[in-house]
């Protein structure tokens, strides 16, 4: 496996407030991986440097190889590094439709993105019977399955998601826990931030574990799900 993502002793500040030192971390090309942590551990703030939202005080990341950190957001969005952001940020007066042809702003094919429509709609159903509907009519769960479509009408390599069941139903946090499974499935790489450590656990293959913006466990997804102080402090078991 070559490293997609890889991210080496980066530090933000808000400030004179530093929330990350030195993390490192790295994702493998189509692996799924996790960082967890309680709220304000940084992890927000580590996906936003990484797509170019936060400057680094600090290290550096690459990205397939090529030194990423001094690109803009959109550059590296070209790369094929694409960011589903907490909240979703989509359009909410625009309809789904036109919510994904807005994920594949950057192709020239718009035969192409009209094509990439059909598969979202055909992937996630829900999203053809609301196809013509506004984005910010549909349910919290609807949305955030709009949010990853549009995110893969960019053809991401790699999918930095946050956050993806703030607020959601259980049943709702199973239908999106298939969803990333699908993308995985497809061989986009995921790095995925959660407060639910359990369900994000369960989805990925490693994980990190963040407190106060450092990195203070990694492993393999099984053994953290076996460490005594992530079962107590996270699990709750
Ligand atoms: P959450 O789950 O609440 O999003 P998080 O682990 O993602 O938490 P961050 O959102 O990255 O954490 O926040 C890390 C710290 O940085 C917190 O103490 C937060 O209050 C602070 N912070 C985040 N954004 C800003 C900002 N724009 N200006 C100042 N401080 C900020």
């Amino acid at each position: 496996m070559t490293k997609l993502l890889d991210v080496q002793g980066i530090g933000v500040a808000y400030g004179t407030a530093e929330v990350l030192r030195e993390l490192s971390l790295h994702v493998d090309t189509g692996e799924t991986v996790t960082l967890i942590g309680a709220n304000g551990a940084g992890k927000t703030s580590c996906l936003r440097a990484i797509s170019g939202l936060e400057p680094l005080t600090a290290g550096h990341v690459a990205f397939a190889g090529e030194r990423i950190d001094t690109l803009t957001p959109r550059q590296r969005l070209e790369r094929g590094l694409v960011h589903v952001p907490e909240g979703k940020r989509l359009f909410p007066r625009m309809t789904v439709t036109e919510n994904l042809a807005m994920g594949g702003f950057l192709r020239g094919d718009k035969a192409g993105v009209k094509a990439d429509i059909d598969l979202m709609c055909d992937r996630f159903p829900i999203l053809r019977a609301r196809r013509n509907q506004a984005a910010g009519s549909m349910s919290g769960g609807e949305q955030q399955i709009l949010a990853f479509a549009r995110g893969l009408m960019a053809r991401p390599k790699l999918l930095l998601v946050d956050e993806p069941t703030v607020g959601l139903s259980p049943i709702m946090v199973k239908e999106l826990s298939a969803a990333l499974r699908s993308i995985h499935a497809d061989g986009v790489a995921i790095l995925l931030v959660e407060q639910n450590a359990a369900m994000a656990l369960r989805l990925a293959s490693r994980g990190y574990l963040l407190e106060t913006g450092r990195c203070v466990a990694e492993d393999d997804t099984k053994a953290l799900m076996s460490n005594d102080y992530v079962r107590k402090a996270y699990l709750g078991i």
